[in-house]
C-alpha cells in the first residue's frame, strides 16, 4: 500500500496502483546475410567469396542461370554460397499508458463515471471512477474506490 494520494485536493489516502499499460508485441524478419567467413575453391581452382564492400555484385565470381542457380563465372561449376540465417527480431512497444488506482478507505461521496483530479508528491493526473464498493473496517464502513487514469504524469519533486 502506498501513502499520500490526494483526490480533488482531499486526503491523503492510502492507495494501490497498478500499471496496466499493454505492450504491442512485434516481430520482424531480417533477411539472410552474406557469411563473411564463407569462401570456396571449386574443382577448377577458382576462388569464390562474397564481396563485402559496398557496391558491386555481392558474388562477383558467380553467375546465375535462368533458374537462379549460381555457377562459377569461368567454368560454370555449381557453387552454393553460404548465407547466415536471418533472425527473428522481437520488439515490445508500450501502448498508451494505462494505470489504475484503488483507494480502499475513501470517505467522500462519489459516483460511477465521475472524473477526479489526483496528485501525490511524485505525480498527478485525472482519473475516472470505474467502480466503488463498501468495505467493512474496524471503525465502520468505508468506500473502496477504483479509478482508471486518463493520464498520469510525473511532477516536480520540489514541494
Ligand atoms: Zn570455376
Amino acid at each position: 500500500m502506498l501513502e499520500g494520494l490526494f483526490i480533488d485536493n482531499k486526503g491523503p489516502y492510502a492507495y494501490e496502483m497498478r500499471d496496466e499499460t499493454s505492450h504491442i508485441e512485434g516481430y520482424s524478419l531480417s533477411s539472410p546475410q552474406p557469411d563473411p567467413a564463407w569462401s570456396h575453391v571449386d574443382t577448377q581452382g577458382h576462388f569464390h567469396a562474397f564481396n563485402l564492400e559496398n557496391g558491386g555484385l555481392a558474388l562477383p565470381t558467380l553467375i546465375y542461370n535462368e533458374y537462379g542457380v549460381p555457377h562459377c563465372a569461368i567454368c560454370n561449376e555449381f557453387v552454393e554460397p553460404h548465407f547466415l540465417a536471418g533472425g527473428i527480431t522481437h520488439e515490445s512497444i508500450p501502448g498508451p499508458k494505462r494505470v489504475s488506482i484503488t483507494v480502499p478507505r475513501y470517505n467522500r461521496d462519489v459516483n460511477h463515471g465521475d472524473r477526479v483530479s489526483f496528485y501525490t508528491r511524485e505525480m498527478f493526473g485525472i482519473a475516472k471512477v470505474t467502480g466503488f464498493h463498501f468495505i467493512g473496517t474496524f471503525d465502520g464502513k468505508s468506500v473502496c474506490l477504483d479509478l482508471a487514469c486518463e493520464f498520469i504524469v510525473k511532477r516536480n519533486n520540489d514541494l
